[in-house]
């Protein structure tokens, strides 16, 4: 299929956030009107706000990249809020685009909807296959209902709308408090801050031994552009760089892009967490799409775009 993006009125929800941020720094160059609305002007838990958001707003296409976002610490605290928020979330949106007639929208995934012992690449098949890794299980079921409704959608309502999942990500936009955020931003600042103090040392948590695969959100928003002109099917489709690092290898990548030469410390008190985590993008790949940057080339402009707008 291809789906002409121009002239249409594209909803981008949760703008605000890193994925939300960079689909709408993507979407700048495709001649079509990109429409947001911040938390004071709708409410997404709130169907009748979402109701009455998306008859004034008439969008043609919707990029649903909002949700309430965490780590594990989070998650474990407030299982009510990512269950029920993120529930709310999509079903508000979904219901009221399919009243709406909006021609196209991609649901945004995440890897840990997948089986925590998922044969690794992880395919798209193994969704629903094994049990989930139980601490942020209230998330991944909330994203789970969300990767059917769509589906639901298609069957019933014969819906052209899809959903993508990407991996773990990184770039302009991240959260970077060190309680919270994921490991690139983290290692960022932690690097950043000795290189200004002169600290002869780095702490990195765990062993350095875990593998990952990360995808600058710069990169993921190309890929959604891509799938929301180019695929129409009932899977989800996985996003990813298919590019895979240690820990260690990532920290030294950072090192040298802030340019600080602080000794490495492994504080193997801290949890190493799953031991490999990459996801399969095959299927994304033989679409057409391969257009992922090197890590140390996005890692830079990333650290270039946080030292100039904090
Ligand atoms: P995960 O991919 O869900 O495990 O999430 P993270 O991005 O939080 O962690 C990935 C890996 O980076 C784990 O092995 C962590 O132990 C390791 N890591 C090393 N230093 C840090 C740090 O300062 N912060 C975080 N979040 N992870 C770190």
């Amino acid at each position: 299929m291809t789906y002409d993006l121009t002239g249409k009125r594209i909803w981008v929800a949760g703008h605000r956030g890193m994925v939300g941020g960079a689909v709408v720094r993507r979407l700048a160059s495709e001649g079509c009107e990109v429409i947001t609305a911040g938390r004071d002007v709708v409410d997404l838990v709130n169907q009748k706000a979402v109701d009455d958001w998306m008859a004034m707003s008439k969008p043609d296409v919707i990029v649903l990249a909002a949700a309430k976002v965490g780590g594990i610490h989070a998650n474990a605290t407030s299982p009510v809020d990512f269950l029920y928020e993120n529930l709310m979330i999509e079903a508000n949106i979904l219901h009221a685009a399919h009243e709406a007639n909006v021609e196209r929208l991609l649901f945004l995934g995440s890897s840990c909807i997948y089986p925590k012992f998922a044969i690794q690449p992880i395919q798209e098949a193994s969704l629903l296959t094994g049990a989930l890794e139980p601490t942020n299980e209230w998330y991944a079921i909330a994203k789970i209902a969300g990767l059917k409704l769509v589906q639901a959608f298609r069957k019933q309502h014969g819906r052209d709308w899809i959903s993508a999942m990407p991996t773990n990500l990184y770039g302009p936009g991240d959260n970077y408090d060190l309680t919270t955020s994921h490991v690139p931003p983290a290692l960022l600042r932690k690097f950043h801050k000795a290189k200004e103090s002169g600290d002869t040392e780095v702490v990195v948590w765990g062993t350095g031994t875990p593998l990952r695969e990360f995808l600058h959100c710069d990169d993921l928003a190309d890929a959604l552009v891509f799938l929301l002109r180019s695929y129409s099917g009932d899977d989800h489709i996985n996003v990813g760089s298919g590019v895979e690092v240690t820990i260690k290898e990532l920290a030294e990548t950072i090192a040298k892009v802030v340019g600080c030469d602080a000794v490495l410390t492994w504080d193997t008190s801290k949890p190493d967490g799953t031991p490999r985590k990459l996801i399969d993008s095959s299927r994304l790949h033989a679409l057409g799409w391969n257009n992922a940057r090197d890590l140390k080339e996005g890692i830079a402009q990333t650290y270039s775009d946080w030292v100039a707008n904090g």
